[in-house]
């Protein structure tokens, strides 16, 4: 089994250390990412562990070097090939994202989204050819007419468009950013030999650590082969995952993950893009590392190497922190929301089970009186508080903190398109 990754290449029994080079700065100075691969003796799947994309959520970094000095390579198949950090500009200036890139670096992997708006003529041509070749194998006249006269439609108006001498500058997707960049080539890389991503994040000061699960979306256009095959993804990944053992909070609503840019997450890419199992862990508090998050996270990538069958041994239970909402669907919200700017007096925990009308927090004013008109902010729904926002000030329409509640929508559904 071969696996490398840039110029690093693993080797049967051994763990090998490297970097890739990410980019070169303006000023002549090598960016690179430290790249570790640990490969057993036998063959076996292949583990992607990346930690700190965001450069001021710092415990994945351990949790990786307390995965990696506790293998035994001789009795394990497969390989792990661990990043321990994405982002080092960031991971050095303690902040989210790096200072040459301003963008969220969690929403910059490749894009899998069929519908996405800005097509240009070569993709609307290439749909349209997928489009004539259905025809030949489907008999479904009407819509398959409908189709061609809307691409006819699209290309004409793009057409139209390529008129203004301008409009190629206009065309931002031309230009990807630097980061973009970056991602796309790691991407390619990843493609090369992951068999499953698992990308460690922390959440805000106030958090149960938990795991969150990208939904799996299909497109409709490729036929019910692809519906299988993505109920089959959601299931593998499931078994991680439960596997994993931490709290399950799932994504958001299809639409909402599409516009907030989280297909275009490390683990949503992995998921949607290169379709493998994949998901995203929440170690609680930023800015620093707790203890028996590192240790519990480390159990839950040994139990993942378990299912996989990458080792041998017992599952074990996951006991160093709070495990809630087991066995139920739940997805989160920011909820409740001051409706005017207030001081916050918390009235709930991390963790706590709220009921529908259970009070979260009272609300005052800086010299201490209540707020007449909302002094009493209760919850409208059931649910976990898993998240609390920072601080005790809040500005209108703000979320006090977010509530992990039932959810109704489908784990695997269609892409969504814009309306
Ligand atoms: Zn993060």
């Amino acid at each position: 089994m071969l696996i490398n990754v840039g110029e690093n290449k693993g080797v049967p029994g051994e763990v090998v250390y490297g970097y890739w080079e990410a980019f070169e700065h303006p000023v002549g100075t090598i960016e690179r990412l430290p790249v570790i691969i640990a490969q057993g003796l036998k063959e076996g799947p292949v583990v992607w562990l990346t930690a700190n994309i965001h450069g001021d959520e710092y415990t994945g970094i351990p949790v990786i070097h307390s995965v990696i000095n506790n293998l035994n390579l001789t009795k394990m198949a497969g390989a792990i090939v661990a990043i321990p950090t994405l982002n080092p500009a960031g991971s050095r200036t303690i902040s989210r994202v790096p200072y040459y890139d301003k963008k969220d670096p969690n929403r910059l992997f490749p894009d899998g989204n069929p519908f996405k708006e800005k097509q240009t003529p070569q993709e609307i041509v290439s749909e349209k050819t997928i489009v004539e070749k259905k025809g030949e194998v489907n008999d479904d006249l009407k819509v398959i007419t409908q189709k061609a006269v809307q691409v006819a439609l699209a290309v004409r108006d793009e057409k139209k468009k390529e008129v203004d001498p301008l409009a190629i500058y206009d065309k931002d997707e031309l230009y990807p950013s630097i980061q973009e960049q970056i991602w796309a080539r790691l991407f390619k890389e990843m493609k090369q030999s992951a068999s499953v991503l698992i990308d460690l994040h922390n959440a805000y000061i106030k958090s149960i650590p938990f795991v969150f699960q990208d939904r799996v979306l299909y497109n409709p256009n490729k036929g019910p082969e692809e519906v299988e095959a993505a109920k089959k993804l959601l299931s593998q990944t499931m078994d991680l995952i439960s596997t994993f053992g931490f709290t399950i909070i799932r994504e958001t609503t299809p639409m909402k993950y599409v516009v907030k840019k989280l297909h275009r997450s490390t683990s949503g890419a992995a998921l949607n893009v290169l379709r493998i199992p994949s998901f995203t862990v929440e170690l609680g508090m930023y800015r620093d590392v707790e203890k028996p998050v590192v240790k519990a996270a480390t159990k839950g990538i040994f139990n993942v190497l378990k299912k996989l069958k990458m080792l041998e041994g017992e599952f074990e239970e996951i006991t160093e922190i709070p495990v809630i909402a087991q066995g139920e669907a739940v997805r989160y919200i920011g909820h409740p929301r001051v409706k005017t700017a207030a001081i916050i007096d918390l009235q709930v925990s991390k963790g706590d089970r709220v009921r529908k009308g259970d009070i979260i927090a009272y609300a005052r004013d800086i010299f201490g009186r209540p707020k007449n008109d909302e002094f009493e902010i209760r919850t409208e729904v059931d649910g976990y508080i898993f998240m609390i926002n920072e601080g005790i000030l809040r500005y209108p329409n703000e979320e006090i903190c977010w509530i992990a509640a039932k959810d109704v929508h489908p784990m695997v559904d269609e892409w969504p398109k814009k309306k």
